[in-house]
């Protein structure tokens, strides 16, 4: 028998598949939600219809650009030629991209793999945008590549990974330096420690 009423129990296995939400938060938020008044629920739910109708994917890198999920965008950062071309800082998630401009240390551009290798979470690298890595360094006039992966057991997997697939290639690859609090996020990274993890990186050894 179900213990709550269909649309609430709708409400909370929606909330439960988000990030980092489990079964209990889920249940609290969804009570909270149910508290609100009309016009505030509402204008959650058209946050979020918005953002969906408004914002997509970066055709080249990934990254988060204006535009409907249809058409083709470049965000704005692929968009700015000011930018170095021939530096490419890969990334986890769009959101790290936000953590290495705030270090105002990095002039080049980027690439959003959207996530990162990990076997526990079925997640290998052809459910990452490796691919579309590949097929840049084709066209572009890419020299080096930093691995700005998280420190992490799955950034690390991530860049092992794409090291030795990209050194043969002959670019330099580095990785950004320890240093980082291990085990953590870049977001995380004050921006003074993850201005000078990207100073200090290293070349990987292939
Ligand atoms: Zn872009």
């Amino acid at each position: 028998m179900a213990v709550y009423a269909a649309p609430v129990q709708d409400l909370i296995d929606e909330l439960g598949r988000l990030p980092g939400i489990g079964p209990k938060s889920a249940q609290r938020i969804a009570f909270h939600l149910l508290k609100l008044q009309r016009a505030d629920a509402a204008r959650l739910a058209n946050a979020i219809v918005e953002a969906k109708d408004k914002v997509t994917f970066c055709s080249q890198c990934f990254n988060i650009a204006e535009g409907s999920g249809e058409s083709e965008a470049l965000c704005s950062i692929c968009l700015d030629e000011r930018r170095d071309a021939t530096v490419l800082c890969v990334v986890e998630e769009p959101r790290d991209i936000v953590a290495v401009e705030k270090t105002s240390e990095f002039r080049g551009r980027y690439h959003v793999l959207q996530g990162a290798i990990s076997p526990i979470e079925g997640v290998g690298p052809d459910q990452l945008r490796v691919k579309e890595l590949l097929v840049r360094l084709e066209d572009e006039r890419v020299q080096e590549i930093i691995l700005c992966t998280n420190p992490n057991i799955e950034g690390e997997a991530t860049a092992l990974y794409l090291a030795r697939l990209l050194k043969p290639i002959g670019l330099r690859v580095t990785r950004i330096a320890s240093g980082l609090p291990v085990g953590g996020d870049l977001e995380y990274a004050d921006e003074l420690t993850l201005g000078r993890a990207l100073e200090g990186r290293r070349d990987v050894e292939g």
